[in-house]
């Protein structure tokens, strides 16, 4: 199936980490997030050991918080070693209450206030990767008041387009994010931060997109930003020691997205940082790269029970949920594909052709088109939507006022609660 953690029984039921839906649907209730946690701890320790093997011992993934982030889940970061890329003070807070050391924290963001920086720093965030001039000025200011020397990265865009979706390149020279290169506008960032007071320059940082599967784009990315490297080198005499790769290695939702070895596309990044580092007569910088979606999104699953199923003859046929955009808004946001199926009929053939659609009031509340499904799919049935990981409870809304969904962990035949449900008392627990 999609995933290693996917398997059908004998009389076609979908197993997901090795248990069946219908016992955790009655335990939990339905709309319910689902996570492997065996799945997230194997895919931090595939890029811990690959990135080790491919830029040596100094080499250290962090996990982009942004794609799912809960105490639980810092908690497991922690224990398996990752640093964390961090992008609010949210995200600093919760990684801060599940006891996360956050001097191995990285905090993004291309707009970070005052507060924000402060916040940051009086919790001891590591790293500030920082986006623009004024953001230097700002930070060492600040820095100067506290009495601290922060270290920094700065975020560079290497002009690479991915060909990905609009949405998620970020790496362009237009790019809302970073100072370019091709402007003249990196190099100026990097005199600036050389010199002001209180900043310590670790390096640089780039990411050019998300979702992406061609190893050639972090290939190049890895080249362009070696040689800014030597230029900054050459023109300041300063020599970067880290180097942040950024996130964006790509997961398959369907069927057709192409099968990949991660480990082989960073060994392949490994041998090119070699390559060029040799060339330019530069040492191998300390690498970083910032997984999200690809540790997590294969170990989600969200499990709803099936509601209305409406016929229109001539027209279409909706199955509605009892869940949708809050809990999932990614289709609505940029028509993402999903594998979406019934996890009790996985015998029987799939030909109901329809959209499954969510309950909130609005008719872009769609969580997949074109989906087939078995023609007795009826009030009551179970259906999961498969790869929901990444950047489903990470950006669910109280649209509606629908309660969050809870996150259950499965791990090793247990199941436990890291997010319980929320309640309409949570709801009003803010308004006065
Ligand atoms: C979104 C993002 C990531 C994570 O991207 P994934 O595609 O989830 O791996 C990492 N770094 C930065 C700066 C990001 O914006």
């Amino acid at each position: 199936m999609l995933h290693e953690n996917l398997s059908v029984t004998s009389d076609g039921r979908l197993l997901f980490a090795g248990r069946d839906l219908r016992s955790l649907a009655d335990k939990y209730g339905t709309a319910l997030y689902l996570m492997d946690e065996v799945h997230i701890r194997r895919m931090c320790r595939t890029y811990v050991a690959a990135m080790k093997k491919a830029f040596g011992e100094s080499a250290r993934p962090l996990y982009a918080g942004k794609a799912c982030a809960f105490k639980r889940l810092y908690r497991i970061m922690m224990e398996e070693k990752m640093g964390i890329d961090v992008v609010s003070v949210g995200e600093i807070y919760t990684a801060k209450s599940a006891g996360f050391d956050l001097a191995d924290a990285y905090f993004h963001s291309n707009n970070k206030t005052d507060e924000d920086i402060l916040f940051a720093m009086e919790n001891g965030v590591g790293y500030f990767v920082i986006d623009n001039t004024e953001e230097v000025v700002a930070i060492s200011h600040l820095a100067g008041e506290k009495g601290i020397c922060q270290k920094i990265l700065l975020r560079i865009t290497p002009g690479i387009d991915p060909h990905t979706f609009e949405e998620v390149a970020t790496g362009k020279v237009d790019s809302k994010f970073g100072s370019a290169i091709e402007t003249g506008q990196a190099m100026e960032i990097t005199r600036l931060a050389l010199n002001l007071p209180h900043l310590d320059l670790a390096g640089f940082h780039c990411h050019v997109g998300s979702q992406v599967f061609d190893s050639d784009v972090f290939n190049r990315s890895a080249r362009v930003m070696m040689e800014f490297i030597r230029s900054v080198r050459e023109e300041t005499g300063y020599l970067a020691r880290e180097l942040d790769l950024g996130g964006g290695y790509g997961v398959r939702y369907v069927e057709s997205d192409p099968v990949y070895s991660l480990e082989n596309c960073i060994l392949e990044v490994g041998e090119t940082l070699s390559a060029v580092c040799r060339e330019l007569s530069l040492p191998m910088p300390q690498i970083r790269m910032e997984p999200g979606r690809s540790i997590v999104a294969a170990s989600g699953l969200t499990l709803y029970t099936v509601g209305t199923v409406k016929k229109i003859p001539g027209y279409k046929n909706y199955v509605s949920v009892n869940g949708g955009m809050a809990d999932n808004p990614r289709y609505a946001l940029y028509r993402s594909e999903y594998t979406v199926l019934l996890p009790e009929k996985m015998k029987e053939a799939c030909d109901f052709s329809c959209s499954v659609v969510g309950c909130c009031c609005e008719s872009g509340d769609i969580l997949q088109e074109n989906v087939s499904l078995p023609s007795s799919v009826k009030r009551g049935d179970l259906l999961a939507v498969l790869t929901t990981g990444a950047y489903n409870y990470s950006m669910a809304s109280h649209y509606n006022r629908i309660p969050n969904l809870p996150v259950v962990m499965l791990r090793d035949g247990e199941d436990y609660v890291a997010v319980r449900r929320e309640t309409p008392e949570d709801l009003i627990r803010c308004d006065l």
